[in-house]
Formats: C-alpha cells, sequence, structure tokens
C-alpha cells in the first residue's frame, strides 16, 4: 500500500503535506481500548503475540491524552455512556473510533429488551469502523483497522475536511 507519489531524483524528494500528516498519522495510530464485555477478550487477544497487533504500528495506551484511536469493544450500558465520551473528549484531534461487536454497533442481544444498554456508540461518539459480529474474531478487527488506515490515507489535513 504506497500512502503517497515521492517524486524526485537523488537526494531530493517531492510529496504533498498532506500526504505526509496521512502517512505519519497512519502508520502507528496508538490505540485506546475500551473493554467493557466479552468483545475485549478478542481485542486482547489481537493484541497478543499470535495476532501481534503491534506489527500494524498500533500500541495500547493507558490515557485518552496518548491516544489516536479508540477501540469500543462490548456493551455500552447507559452507566458508562458518560464516561465513554469524556474519555473520548480527552483524546487529541485527529481522533477516530472503532466500534466492534453487535452491542456495540446497535445494542447486539440487548437491542430489544435492554433497557440498561446504549442501542449503538455513534449515539455518543462518532464513528469510524463498524466491526460486525459477536464477538468478531481478531482476524475481523483487524480487517476493521485496516480499513481505518485506508480511511486516514484519504482523508485532508484537518479530519473533517472530506
Ligand atoms: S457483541 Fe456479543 S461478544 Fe461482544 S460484548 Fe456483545 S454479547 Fe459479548
Amino acid at each position: 500500500m504506497a500512502w503517497f507519489d515521492i517524486k524526485g531524483e537523488g537526494n531530493i524528494f517531492f510529496a504533498k503535506l498532506n500526504e505526509l500528516f496521512n502517512w505519519s498519522r497512519g502508520s502507528s495510530p496508538w490505540t485506546l481500548g475500551f473493554g467493557i464485555a466479552c468483545c475485549a477478550i478478542e481485542m486482547m487477544a489481537t493484541g497478543a503475540s499470535h495476532y501481534d497487533l503491534d506489527r500494524f504500528g498500533m500500541f495500547f495506551r493507558p490515557s485518552p491524552r496518548q491516544s489516536d484511536v479508540m477501540i469500543v469493544a462490548g456493551t455500552v450500558t447507559i452507566k458508562i455512556a458518560p464516561m465513554l465520551r469524556r474519555l473520548y473528549e480527552q483524546m487529541p484531534e485527529p481522533k477516530y473510533v472503532i466500534s466492534m461487536g453487535s452491542c456495540s454497533n446497535c445494542g447486539g442481544p440487548y437491542w430489544q429488551y435492554g433497557y440498561h444498554v446504549l442501542k449503538g456508540v455513534d449515539l455518543i461518539v462518532p464513528v469510524d469502523v463498524y466491526v460486525p459480529g459477536c464477538p468478531p474474531r481478531p482476524e475481523a478487527l483487524i480487517y476493521g483497522i485496516l480499513q481505518l488506515k485506508e480511511k486516514i490515507k484519504n482523508q485532508s489535513k484537518v479530519k473533517n475536511e472530506k
């Protein structure tokens, strides 16, 4: 996957500043794992040695202030929703959200009768990529991450400028 066109000869190269920004952002987006139910087990497996998320430049950070991507993995209850939103607001721009699993996408098995469950995390934060499944396997999360990288590659310098 080529991030940008480099033109030039010898030691002098030309590239668009926008493409360099995106290359930098997309090469190593640090991750705030928001594991709140069973999907979190698959997210942890994705970061462990077998699937080795590090090879994509993704590292889990314990602080939202050091994170570019929030992975919401699990059932978002009404009670925890304000904390999730607050953590999102503490992340620096540009920031991204991956919704992992049916619960986070739309309420999952709690969609009809789960009075305590938010029917989609996109009701409180903007979601960039939805990963379907209950739970999604690590391969599915990795595919979602690659989709996010593709999205970052094509964005303009300021995230919300399309
Ligand atoms: S989508 Fe399924 S596996 Fe994931 S948190 Fe909900 S019930 Fe658990």
